[in-house]
């Protein structure tokens, strides 16, 4: 099936099974806004979880808070937000579509990497056991013209985003015969940069001085906080400051459901460094974002660093996680180096000493800080992409089934009866009274059993029982397995740690640890 197809399916699966609604759908929904539905928000409470525990319950040194989405609008000048948060966009004159100018360019610079990704498939098949990739990658020529015409790119285009050259990103463009996918025409407008900042008053007077901004980021709630909580928490360096919340950003071109969102959610982690220690704790951090994600068990293969070329103007070093969209390789989450910017920043804006006093060093500094910062609604949508399947079952029938880890899985436990009568829904609500104080459960009793079945495979659930006659003489459920579909006895007494065995996510937790 072609990728755009599977595309298309996961996003009518999200709605038909509750996960994701468009925004105000009765009227004709707002664009790329998004509504999480009675499964999706529970899927995403979990990916909240998973990262939350990950990050303040398995590190001493790390620490939550919660900050207001509204802040001083100092802020955003003091972080750079009002002055260079924006985005180039381009428009094709004839089928008068918007495009990020930046992101014509990375998608060129993405079909070649996939030409050299082939002629590496290429290899390995030819040369079969004997296939050296390294040395495959260094000389063929292919691979290398390539190679050079993507370095190349990259420098013209960075030398003219940096200069602010924005005729010369606009030749560039031109240079590279990018045509619009639409009208498939080269008729381009000039680029111009757009802030994507949304705006709104503070008060009942409507002037300048009241105008304040919906954060574009969680972090800044951190910096202008991290003194307090270094204080407050007797924090140490180095330690870290977690925060989940909303964000948003007036995206130019919002496509692919809620991988582009103007409101979406982030998971944002500063990590407070000494000066100089910084690039040791970006390859850790590097390292150990990368195995939370492998943790969950996905293909291994479809996750990759990016390195940033341009780097935004806060960091001295950044790398994206990108995972294997059905659209492609991209960004999930990204880990930045981002110096003593914005400490510093607000330390001029505010007039306020944001310095931190080592003991060990005996001096008072500006800590450097390491960002980890993933989007929880791209982590939903990597985990709703990965984990549907359809499979051939018995009978020739196909079942979609999400393989979502258990840990993460919406509902854990089905409970359902297998007819309506003989006392059999009665014990199922005993059984479910008990469990559902542990996991979420849900109750079903109508259709017949395979229906049941194949409803809760397609939200994913791990496990199902069906209470039937032998329940009522000897208290056994029959347990069914999501993956496998195998059915075994086991005993009411024994479910709770059956379940919590697969549900918990200690499973999860141990890997990364
Ligand atoms: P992109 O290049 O895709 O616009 P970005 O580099 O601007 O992303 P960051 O500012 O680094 O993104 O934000 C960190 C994370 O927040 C991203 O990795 C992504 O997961 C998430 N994110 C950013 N913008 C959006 C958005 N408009 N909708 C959903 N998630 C987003």
């Amino acid at each position: 099936m072609a990728q755009e197809d599977i595309f298309k399916k996961i996003v009518a699966h999200c709605k038909e099974y509750g996960f994701v609604f468009q925004s105000s759908e009765i009227y004709d929904g707002l664009s790329a806004v998004y509504d999480y539905a009675q499964n999706g928000v529970e899927l995403k409470n979990n990916i909240k979880k998973y990262w939350w525990d990950s990050m303040v319950k398995l590190n001493e040194n790390i620490v939550g808070i919660d900050s207001a989405i509204f802040m001083h609008p100092e802020t955003w000048k003091a972080s750079g937000h009002v002055g260079a948060f924006s985005d180039p966009l381009i428009d094709n004159k004839d089928s008068k579509k918007r495009y990020r100018a930046d992101v014509l360019v990375e998608d060129y610079i993405g079909k070649l990497e996939d030409k050299i990704e082939k002629e590496v498939v290429k290899g390995r098949k030819k040369f079969a056991e004997g296939f050296d990739e390294e040395q495959f990658r260094a000389t063929n020529v292919n691979i290398l013209r390539n190679k050079t015409k993507i370095d190349d790119i990259n420098s013209r285009f960075v030398a003219a985003l940096e200069a602010d050259n924005l005729e010369e990103v606009r030749q560039v463009i031109i240079d590279l015969g990018i045509v619009c996918p639409v009208s498939g025409t080269a008729n381009w407008t000039e680029v111009r940069q757009f802030n994507l900042m949304f705006d709104t008053k503070l008060g009942s007077v409507a002037d300048d001085a009241n105008t304040i901004y919906l954060r574009p980021e969680t972090a800044q709630g951190i910096f202008v906080n991290y003194l307090n909580v270094q204080k407050t928490g007797r924090m140490k360096l180095p330690f870290g400051i977690a925060q989940i919340g909303k964000a948003f950003r007036n995206e130019i071109v919002a496509r692919q459901f809620i991988f582009r969102m103007r409101e979406f959610e982030q998971m944002e982690m500063q990590f407070f460094v000494r000066p100089g220690e910084e690039m040791e704790w970006y390859n850790k951090w590097m390292d150990t974002r990368l195995k939370w994600h492998k943790a969950l068990g996905f293909d291994q293969d479809n996750y990759r660093f990016h390195k940033h070329e341009k780097l935004a103007h806060y960091a001295n070093a950044a790398s994206d996680i990108e995972f294997r969209f059905p659209f492609g390789f991209k960004e999930v989450e990204g880990i930045h180096s981002r110096t003593d910017f914005d400490l510093s920043q607000h330390q001029k804006h505010s007039g306020k000493k944001l310095q931190y006093f080592d003991p060990e060093l005996n001096k008072s500094y500006v800590p450097y800080v390491i960002e980890t910062s993933i989007g929880v609604d791209r982590m939903f949508l990597l985990t709703m992409a990965a984990a549907y399947d359809e499979e051939v079952v018995e009978g020739g029938e196909t079942r979609v089934v999400l393989r979502i880890p258990p840990a993460l899985a919406p509902v854990k436990l089905a409970i359902l009866p297998l007819t309506k009568k003989d006392g059999m829904p009665e014990k199922a609500r005993e059984i479910m009274k008990t469990m559902q104080m542990d996991f979420n459960c849900q109750y079903e009793e109508k259709d017949s059993i395979g229906k049941r079945y194949r409803r809760q495979d397609a939200i994913g659930t791990p496990y199902c029982i069906t209470v039937d006659h032998q329940t009522l003489e000897d208290n056994t459920v029959t347990l069914r397995d999501r993956d496998t579909m195998q059915q075994e006895r086991v005993a009411i007494a024994d479910l709770f740690n059956i379940v919590n065995n697969k549900v918990s996510m200690r499973n999860l937790f141990e890997q990364i640890l």
